[in-house]
């Protein structure tokens, strides 16, 4: 029987490996009856700040599942089922189009959606990309597609291609997690990128020690040395906040500025519903 741990959260990966194997299955079709319209899947949106704290400069597109039975799902584990069973292009292509669709309704700079490594890996991402982009009719430059190390990792010439085809487009790529994986500095330079997130388990070290915030700043002076773009991603106090402004950091997300909201909490913020501005004018 599946369980319910400390935090009250449904975990799929507990138990013995025949509760498992059973519980996988179960979530596979109860995620393709979700995709399928069942209205359990959304989309929140975390808005990423300036150095100011306020001004905001984006939102990033992070998916939730409510299961009817266990409630609030982790992301991190029915993305896994999905890379494993074979939903994953389905899930990610459903969250583009939905993030893309939400994005033209806004004035938001840009919006970023994470991308599975898997999906990089499909000859024909790029164009799959163009082509949402273009019946949504948001301008390729308005989207950021966020992925992790491991990409970088592999010597795959389609996944290269990929990236130069989405980059040559007017997408951003924004390398997520960073620090976490291993990607070399040879790598780092070899694929194109517009964009680190220093991962947040380095961003939560600023709060203990002189040397662990010796790490963040040699992430930090590492993007600024390849001329990328840094966000720090996690950010919870006002004391990480102001380390990484001193440290050079560009942008800011976390709950410290903004949990992810749902669209309509996201539109009433200054700045990102053309309503708003509208309003805002009226007044003065
Ligand atoms: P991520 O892209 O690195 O997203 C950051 C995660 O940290 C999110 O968790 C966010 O809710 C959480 N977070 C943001 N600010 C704070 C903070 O100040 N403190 C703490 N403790 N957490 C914070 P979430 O939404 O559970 O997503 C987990 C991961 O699932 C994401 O990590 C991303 O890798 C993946 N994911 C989410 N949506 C999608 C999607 O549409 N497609 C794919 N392929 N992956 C997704
Ligand atoms: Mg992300
Ligand atoms: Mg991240
Ligand atoms: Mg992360």
């Amino acid at each position: 029987e599946a369980k319910k741990n400390g935090r009250g959260r449904y975990q799929v990966f507990a138990g013995d490996m025949d509760d498992l194997l059973l519980r996988k299955q179960k979530v596979e079709a109860e995620l393709r009856k979700a995709l399928d319209g069942d209205g359990g899947i959304k989309l929140a949106y975390q808005p990423v700040f300036a150095v100011d704290g306020r001004r905001i400069l984006g939102a990033e597109a992070l998916i939730r599942w409510t299961h009817e039975v266990h409630g609030a799902l982790p992301a991190g584990q029915f993305i896994a089922i999905a890379e494993e069973r074979g939903l994953i292009g389905e899930l990610g292509k459903w969250a583009l189009t939905e993030a893309c669709r939400f994005a033209v309704t806004t004035e938001l700079p840009w919006i970023a959606v994470n991308i599975s490594p898997m999906q990089l890996r499909d000859a024909g991402f790029a164009e799959q990309v163009a082509s949402v982009l273009s019946e949504i009719g948001l301008d390729p430059a308005r989207l950021q597609l966020e992925t992790t190390e491991s990409v970088l990792l592999e010597h795959n010439d389609t996944i290269t291609s990929v990236i130069a085809d989405l980059r040559d487009s007017g997408i951003r790529i924004v390398l997520d997690d960073f620090g976490t994986g291993y990607s070399s500095l040879s790598y780092l330079r070899r694929q194109s990128i517009d964009k680190l997130k220093i991962d947040r388990s380095f961003v939560r070290l600023l709060d203990e020690d002189k040397s662990a915030a010796a790490v963040v700043k040699a992430l930090i002076e590492l993007a600024l040395a390849l001329r990328v773009e840094v966000t720090a991603e996690g950010v919870e106090t006002d004391g990480q906040k102001a380390l990484l402004v001193g440290m050079g950091c560009h942008q800011l997300q976390g709950y410290l500025l903004s949990p992810p909201l749902e669209p309509g909490q996201l539109l009433a913020l200054p700045g990102v519903s053309s309503a708003n501005q509208e309003r805002s004018a009226a007044r003065a």
